[in-house]
């Protein structure tokens, strides 16, 4: 039987490098949202073809949604003969701006020396096209299966998936019972099952001065000079406390296995928009910090801006005239699915089938759509797992091996057996 599906998987090789290079044609780069529409409606004339039912959703007034780049999601639903669980496929459509240092056409789809290029190769037009490819092989040798299977398109993955899954999510296309399993093909390598990620926490922290003639700075406050001393504490006390934060979640790459921060950006004085004059010299009355916490599944997200605020309480009884405000700009929990749950029980098990091998189980260190499913939509059988090497995402000359897609669309399609027949064990 496994033979029979790694048959019809093999045998529609060419199709699926096709597929991918058809996918990369549309030039669905996000900012601003190009090509979504005749993307999601290619995708639809695909599966609609092999008997699935599709259906559009735009992401009506989320953030980027126009009637110039309308935020178009595609979900598509096959049937099985009889009752049974929904195993779901989403895969984003957007793709990052192409950037310098191609050498070749990035919407092409070029094919050569087994790989294919362009724009979003391996994340994720690979993914979407490998997980295409395993459930219609699964369905040609298994048409009397019992169940559904889904594949979505969804927008804005790269801008925070508030067009997409988000959307989705909130009209209930990830929640029980219409929908129970669901893999994200993202470019996390083929034998690798991808349980979640960290948090994110994203601030603006602002201090405030007062404004004088920049020859007589001790007229005023600086909110420059206060921010530098936020920077300082940063240094000597936040900084080597996030380092000390290891967790037990298995982060990829290692050095994200701990707390880490970003500062953006930071913002204060006149502007620099001043050409062709000079700027006024004046205190800096405001300056304004954006900081970028990562945090841990073993971190409360209470205890993460409490440790941020302590210093600034702290600077505000040490340092005279020291005032501040903070301000939240996103924040988003850290997930991690179990792995003896069924999604990645059923995936773990046809790696072993295919590869001969354990899987790796990791941790994204950014985050990625699971989260809404998991805010939104309740679900929390869901992992990350598809094909590419992740770090060739976002990068020139991207691409996706086309062995590397066969062998997880292979493990796709067992996985989706495993979960249909319900030989994975069931959600707790
Ligand atoms: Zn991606």
């Amino acid at each position: 039987m496994i033979e029979n599906l790694y048959r019809a998987i093999e045998d529609r090789t060419e199709e699926l490098v096709a597929l991918t290079s058809d996918l990369i044609r549309f030039p669905t780069v996000n900012p601003p949202g190009e090509a979504y529409t005749p993307c999601a409606e290619f995708i639809a004339r695909r599966l609609s073809a092999g008997g699935f039912q599709t259906l559009f959703m735009r992401g009506e007034g989320t953030p980027g949604d126009s009637d110039r780049y309308p935020r178009t999601n595609v979900v598509a639903r096959k049937e099985g003969r009889g009752p049974g669980p929904t195993v779901h496929f989403n895969s984003h459509i957007d793709v990052v701006e192409a950037g310098e240092g191609w050498t070749m056409d990035p919407y092409a789809g070029l094919v050569r020396d087994g790989k294919v290029y362009g724009r979003g190769a391996c994340d994720m037009k690979g993914g979407l096209a490998a997980s295409i490819i395993a459930a219609e092989a699964y369905i040609a040798v298994n048409p009397g299966f019992s169940g559904a299977i889904e594949i979505s398109g969804t927008v804005d993955e790269e801008s925070g998936g508030y067009g997409g899954v988000a959307y989705l999510a909130s009209k209930g296309l990830f929640s029980k019972p219409r929908v129970d399993h669901v893999i994200i093909p993202e470019p996390l390598n083929k034998d690798r099952i991808c349980l979640g990620h960290r948090g994110v926490w994203w601030a603006e922290i602002e201090t405030h001065g007062s404004i004088a003639h920049g020859a007589m700075p001790f007229l005023g406050d600086s909110a420059i000079r206060h921010m530098g001393a936020v920077l300082h504490a940063f240094e000597k006390e936040l900084y080597p406390a996030l380092d000390r934060k290891q967790t037990q979640m298995p982060v990829v790459p290692e050095g994200a296995r701990r707390s880490t921060m970003n500062i953006n950006s930071v913002h204060g004085g006149q502007t620099e928009d001043f050409f062709p004059g000079l700027p006024s010299p004046n205190v800096a009355d405001s300056c304004r910090l954006v900081v970028d916490r990562r945090f841990l599944i073993e971190e409360d997200i209470a205890e993460v801006k409490g440790e941020i605020v302590a210093i600034l309480e702290g600077l505000k009884k040490k340092r005279p005239r020291f005032d501040y405000a903070i301000r939240d700009l996103m924040e988003v929990l850290p997930t991690m699915t179990d792995r003896d749950a069924p999604v990645p029980e059923a995936l773990a098990g046809a790696i072993r089938q295919v590869f001969g091998r354990e899987p790796d189980y990791v941790i994204s260190p950014g985050t990625y759509d699971q989260k809404h499913v998991a805010r939104l939509g309740h679900l929390h059988d869901c992992v990350a797992y598809g094909p590419g090497i992740l770090d060739l995402a976002h990068r020139p000359d991207e691409w996706v091996g086309i062995d590397d897609m066969v062998e997880s669309a292979k493990v796709m399609a067992i996985g989706i057996g495993a979960l249909l027949n319900g030989a994975a064990r069931p959600a707790t």
